[in-house]
């Protein structure tokens, strides 16, 4: 067996911690051979649900996981960490505009990409869950001088998956029959589900696109509202669906994407398909040896020039917002 890999995890006391948690453990998000252990970050006032978190992860006995702590002092919780999961961030408030809720998380990123570079591991890999998961993601990049940019990276996996679900009953194929669908842009209602390079069950995507009434009034608001949707029925926001994005994003990651297919993910952009070069992005991506790299050479149709173009257009205005707050 190989030695433990450390995997931190922040906002360990929340809903997503609580469903992500006992996955890490039992080898999902890292393979059947990996053992890990686990360092659950939560602030002071988390401190005690985390304990009991922990006490019912010891009570599942899981072979791999090789050792639990609990703290509540970034620089203690990412020291050696190889793998960091930032979920703990902080939701919107009432009356709270947007520039109060940059700042208030710029407050938890800022210390925590600080403390990734002074102690974590040579190889540390971040996923922000945590939202504004994109913008604090370049926070936390930006604060890490030492951790290369790529390491960093925003969760739109659930965009993805939510996509692929969408896709697949519409043209009443299995969801594995989906492939190569691309979230664009921003983890945010102006998101972009592209299907223009997709194939559905052997079919290419645009058969589905030509059909724009769909498209536009159905497919895109359903992806990028779905979250709104799940909190008006369940009467709370989606936890184990996020959960579930955020091992499949750090297995492709660490175990790479099958072939002749790809995945969305929010990464450091280098001016690939006009982004501005240094945002954090979502694109269309591979994990070939244990990075991400953007797929190159796809036609950028007029349609999803201009979507891609808005998306991007409000991250550009997150990244202003935070330079002006000298967070970045
Ligand atoms: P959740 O576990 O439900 O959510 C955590 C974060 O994930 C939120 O920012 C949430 O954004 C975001 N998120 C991203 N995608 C999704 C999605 N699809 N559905 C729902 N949420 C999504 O929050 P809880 O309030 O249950 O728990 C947060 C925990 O974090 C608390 O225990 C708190 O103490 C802790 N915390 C820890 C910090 C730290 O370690 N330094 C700092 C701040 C908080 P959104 O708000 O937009 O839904």
């Amino acid at each position: 067996m190989t030695s433990p890999v450390n995997v931190t995890v922040t906002g360990a006391a929340g809903q997503i911690g609580y469903a992500l948690l006992f996955r890490i453990a039992s080898g999902q998000m890292l393979g059947p051979e990996t053992p890990v252990r686990l360092r659950l970050l939560e602030i002071p006032q988390g401190v005690k649900a985390a304990e009991g978190t922990a006490m019912e992860l010891d009570d599942c006995a899981f072979p791999l996981v090789a050792g639990i702590d609990i703290v509540d002092d970034p620089t203690v919780g990412f020291d050696g960490a190889n793998v960091a999961l930032l979920v703990g961030a902080r939701p919107r408030g009432p009356g709270m505009e947007r520039g109060d809720l940059l700042e208030a998380n710029g407050g938890i990123f800022k210390p925590q990409g600080q403390a990734i570079n002074a102690g974590a591991a040579d190889d540390v890999r971040v996923l922000v869950v945590g939202n504004p998961a994109n913008t604090n993601a370049l926070i936390a990049a930006s604060n890490a001088p030492d951790v290369p940019t790529d390491r960093f990276t925003a969760m739109t996996r659930l965009d993805h998956n939510r996509a692929l679900t969408q896709v697949a009953k519409k043209a009443g194929v299995p969801v594995s029959e989906v492939r190569r669908l691309t979230i664009w842009g921003n983890h945010s209602a102006t998101q972009y589900p592209d299907l223009f390079h997709a194939e559905v069950g052997g079919r290419p995507g645009t058969e589905l696109t030509d059909d724009r009434a769909w498209l536009e009034q159905d497919f895109i608001p359903t992806v990028a509202k779905r979250g709104a949707a799940i909190i008006d029925a369940r009467g709370a926001s989606s936890a184990a669906s996020a959960a579930n994005a955020a091992i499949d994003h750090v297995h492709d990651w660490v175990l790479g994407t099958p072939e002749g297919d790809w995945t969305s993910a929010g990464v450091v952009s280098d001016g690939s398909y006009g982004v501005p070069e240094g945002l954090i992005s979502s694109f269309p991506v591979v994990s070939q040896n244990g990075a991400w790299e953007i797929v190159q050479g796809l036609e950028i149709s007029d349609f999803s020039r201009g979507r891609i173009d808005a998306s991007v257009g409000e991250l550009d205005d997150e990244r202003a917002a935070v330079r002006q707050l000298g967070l970045v």
